[in-house]
């Protein structure tokens, strides 16, 4: 049985998509570049709401793009940019100056194992290439792997690693290695993590010298659709790479600070510890900040060559991660998401019993996606049929996804209160 749905939606009385988007064009200007023919022209974003031009709100299920984890504008993290922006607002780590170093510290602290230098760059995409070059750099070899479905960055080398074809374009893509990723739902060996790294090793023993520099994953791939990695996957793969003479990277852009509920970081839930960690996201709250996080040995060889870039650790960005940090724990966001995570994945799957459309609901904490499919039995991909579908299913999705966006804020909103 569904709850009770008394909830009224906004009420809307303003102009029509068509009319705004009218007044939108000569807001936006043609210089812009979008995604979307016509775009939501957004002016305001407060907590988990955004305002567009004509005063209409939404409720941002999406958080920027999964990254604004403790809300827009969150007041602290709000007031810890605006005090730093009044003292000094660029500074690079070529300078020492103690809010890059607390931030840092912070970070380093979060960490497992011996994860303790953190370089600051300015995005995923970034933080990739410079955990990409680490591995190169240390192992002195070439050859990385990646996992088919994944999504590693936009930049040239990055998008060597993603492997989605719809994201690509033609590059030279030298010495990576997409290996089948272990998708229990898709993958043509279900659960079984055995054989999927046995094609991790095929990949080594055939396609390479037998060495490699480094294999990267995120334990569940975002982009890719929410696929959680078979449990047991990664143990096996890091000991293979390692036997490689290869390091590990774990790609937290999406997966960490708490956003899976059960750990504050995405490789946790699959018990390793990777050799280099990189973050962005959710690690800045929609501050243009990214992070990459390795051992003292790593560090040491890096140190070699000269690091740093004129944007990363700047002050301002550095402040807000700071309070990110400090925002995440005092409001127990983690708590929260495995809390609202399974009530979302419990409503979910009632849906999926009543409607065959449904072929797979799944993820963790708040990372958690609905396949849907026109035959169950073959796992075909509902395409044309979606907009249908969608409607079809408005009734209930909407229901559940207001249950659980409200239940998700709505201690957080009490609080502030
Ligand atoms: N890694 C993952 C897992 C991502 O989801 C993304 C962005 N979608 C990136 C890397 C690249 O991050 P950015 O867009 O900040 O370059």
């Amino acid at each position: 049985q569904l709850p009770p749905f008394d909830h009224q939606p906004h009420p809307y009385n303003g102009p029509s998509a068509d009319e705004v988007f009218a007044k939108r064009k000569t807001f936006l200007g043609p210089s812009v570049f979008h995604y979307y023919k016509k775009p939501l022209n957004i002016v305001e974003g407060k907590m988990q709401y955004l305002y567009d031009d004509s005063g209409r709100r939404y409720l941002d299920a999406f958080a920027g793009i999964v990254t604004v984890s403790c809300g827009h504008c969150h007041p602290e993290i709000l007031n810890a940019i605006t005090e730093q922006s009044k003292l000094l607002q660029h500074a690079t780590t070529i300078y020492l100056h103690h809010t890059i170093g607390d931030f840092a510290e912070a970070l380093a602290a979060k960490m497992p194992g011996n994860l303790k230098v953190v370089y600051f760059v300015n995005s995923g995409s970034e933080a990739n290439e410079l955990a990409m070059m680490m591995a190169r750099l240390y192992t002195g070899n070439l050859g990385m792997i990646s996992l088919r479905n994944a999504y590693h960055g936009g930049s040239s080398s990055t998008l060597g690693l993603t492997a989605l074809n719809s994201w690509k374009y033609p590059i030279p893509e030298g010495h990576v290695h997409h290996v089948m990723n272990p998708d229990p739902y898709h993958g043509a060996f279900g659960t079984d993590a055995a054989s999927y790294a046995n094609d991790v090793q095929d990949h080594i023993d055939y396609g390479t010298s037998g060495k490699v520099a480094g294999f990267i994953a995120e334990s569940i791939q975002g982009v890719g659709g929410a696929v959680e990695l078979a449990p047991g996957y990664l143990k096996l793969v890091y000991d293979i790479i390692h036997k490689a003479g290869g390091v590990c990277i774990a790609d937290e852009v999406q997966t960490g600070f708490g956003r899976t509920g059960s750990h504050y970081w995405g490789f946790e839930t699959q018990g390793v510890i990777p050799d280099i960690v990189t973050m962005a996201k959710g690690i800045g709250n929609g501050l243009p900040l990214g992070a990459v996080v390795t051992t003292p040995e790593i560090a040491s060889v890096m140190a070699q060559k000269i690091q740093f870039n004129t944007f990363g650790g700047n002050p301002v960005c550095s402040a807000g991660g700071l309070a990110v940090l400090r925002v995440l724990d005092k409001e127990k966001r983690q708590a929260h998401c495995a809390d609202v995570g399974s009530y979302l994945l419990e409503r979910l799957r009632f849906l999926m019993e009543r409607h065959d459309i449904i072929g797979n609901v799944r993820g963790r904490g708040l990372m958690v996606g609905l396949e849907l499919v026109t035959d169950r039995t073959n796992k075909t991909p509902a395409k044309a049929e979606t907009a249908v579908v969608f409607e079809k299913l408005r009734g209930y999705t909407r229901t559940i996804l207001f249950y659980a966006c409200e239940a998700l804020f709505s201690k957080i909103t009490s609080k502030q209160s």
